[in-house]
């Protein structure tokens, strides 16, 4: 990278002589698709790697059409991540239509995928939100149309696979490393997995049944690991627009069903969602984390923003004491407000 190199020569030749093996230059040039598979690569690459995610934070990966820039960038590449389940075909158009012949990890690979049909043991199926209207999707068939909810990151126990497979990929392309990457893998997979207890323990204080409504159907998985409903305006992708027909339905299940609070979505319009909030008096209770990480603050790793996500769901939607557990205690001796010293300071975006 050039500002190593440049800080390198500002130091003067004898300071080259410290510097760590792993020099820039000869990094592993690894392109993801999007954020939170980037944050996921340099947590088990570390100074390894030099990544490069095509769709950067707060931005909508469902949408993106890649540019000359990001070709040139698959063409130095000697990694390539996307998620597949149909999340990005334009990522995978864009390899087969390049010279890229190194080795590609499709990160939700082996996941227990959620078929679309799946969204209906969670109510999704009942407001008529267009899972089954393929007579509007013409323009987007090869994006959210798919069997399968691509959105498998949304539960850390699906993420301990993203993991997985960007280990073996990262020892594939680069095997004279395989002992930096499975040591680094097992650490961050034992932060997700102690991340995820933590997180059940907040969403625990959320009743039963208590739903929420969000941008698009993108916390389905997020929805059958913790237990909570998430109704949206529109389905799978956020490229789709609600109808006025879809809208006049949804405020019809809000105002008959226990949705209790609004959720922005980082990388989607605030404006379908201020509407709702405008024509249902329901409060707009925070922004979640969907499908790209944050630029800077809590959110701008994968465990943070998950840890952002249950938080600002917990602290709308928590009944203290409705589970019997909580009655001899407040909620700040889950350590959870004022522990932000997991942010993972030791990355630039
Ligand atoms: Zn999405």
């Amino acid at each position: 990278m050039r500002t190593v190199t440049l800080a390198a020569l500002a130091f003067g030749a004898s300071t080259l002589l410290a510097l760590p093996s792993a020099l820039a230059e000869e990094r592993l040039q690894v392109v993801t698709s999007f954020s939170i598979l980037g944050d996921m690569v340099e947590q088990v690459g570390g100074d390894r790697v030099s990544v490069t995610s095509l769709v950067g934070p707060d931005s909508d990966t469902h949408v993106y059409s890649p540019s000359p820039r990001d070709a040139r960038a698959l063409a130095e590449a000697d990694l390539v991540v996307f998620n597949g389940l149909r999340f990005e075909g334009w990522m995978e158009r864009l390899i087969d239509s390049s010279d890229y012949a190194g080795p590609r990890v499709t990160a939700s690979d082996g996941i227990e995928p959620l078929d679309v049909a799946g969204h209906d043991d969670h109510g999704h199926d009942d407001h008529g939100h267009g899972h089954d209207d393929h007579a509007d999707s013409d323009a987007h068939d090869d994006h959210a149309h798919g069997d399968q909810d691509p959105h498998g990151w949304q539960d850390l126990s699906q993420g301990v696979v993203y993991v997985s497979n960007i280990r073996d990929g990262l020892i594939e392309a680069d095997p004279a490393n395989e002992a930096s990457y499975r040591e680094n893998a097992k650490r961050y997979i034992g932060e997700l997995e102690a991340t995820d207890a933590e997180i059940r323990e907040w969403l625990a204080e959320i009743p039963t049944g208590t739903s929420v409504i969000t941008g698009h159907d993108s916390f389905g998985y997020f929805a059958s690991a913790y237990g909570l409903r998430f109704l949206s305006p529109v389905g799978l992708s956020s490229e789709a627009e609600p109808s006025a027909a879809d809208m006049a339905r949804l405020i019809d299940v809000i105002r008959e069903e226990n949705v209790h609070a609004l959720f922005h979505e980082n990388m989607t319009s605030p404006a379908i969602i201020e509407q709702l909030a405008e024509e249902t008096g329901l409060s707009i209770a925070g922004t979640l984390y969907a499908d790209a990480l944050a630029v800077e603050g809590e959110a701008s790793t994968y465990l943070g923003m998950m840890r952002h996500n249950a938080r600002t769901l917990h602290d709308a939607l928590a009944e203290p004491g409705h589970d019997g557990r909580d009655d001899d205690h407040g909620h700040d001796d889950h350590g959870h407000d004022h522990d932000h010293s997991h942010d993972h300071d030791d990355h630039e975006h």
